[in-house]
């Protein structure tokens, strides 16, 4: 069964909305990154220690930066799959993906056979545990 136009909207103002949070939270990382080069250039002398505390916590950010801006990627190209149309087909079957799994995940670009299936030709790379 194909999307209906409200439950088409339901998900578009999903997504949106969680770019919308993303996008604020990638601005919001912006500014403090700023303010963190100012305070260094105000010409605070760390001891080796704290430099080396102070770069896990910046490789730390950025992969939480680098995440935050995939997600925002994959929800922009999800929009501009409701704008063209080919919204809620699988990339790879040309199926329908169910609306359950729409909810759950509304940037899905697979249908659930089809991502298990890909999942086990392409497994992803073990994320490291902090
Ligand atoms: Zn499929």
């Amino acid at each position: 069964m194909a999307l209906t136009s409200a439950q088409l909207n339901e998900l578009e103002r999903m997504m949106k909305k969680r770019r919308d949070a993303l996008e604020a939270e990638l601005h919001a990382d912006a500014a403090k990154s700023r303010e963190d080069v100012f305070s260094q250039m105000a010409g605070e002398v760390a001891d080796s220690a704290d430099e080396a505390e102070a770069d896990l916590i910046s490789d730390v950010e950025n992969a939480e930066l680098s995440r935050d801006l995939e997600e925002l990627r994959v929800l922009e190209a999800a929009l501009a799959r409701v704008r063209d149309g080919s919204y809620g087909t699988c990339v790879d079957c040309g199926g329908e993906i169910d609306l359950e799994r729409l909810r759950a995940e509304p940037a899905a670009i697979r249908c659930i056979d089809c991502q298990r299936i890909h999942e086990k030709t392409f497994p992803e790379p073990p994320r490291p545990k902090l």
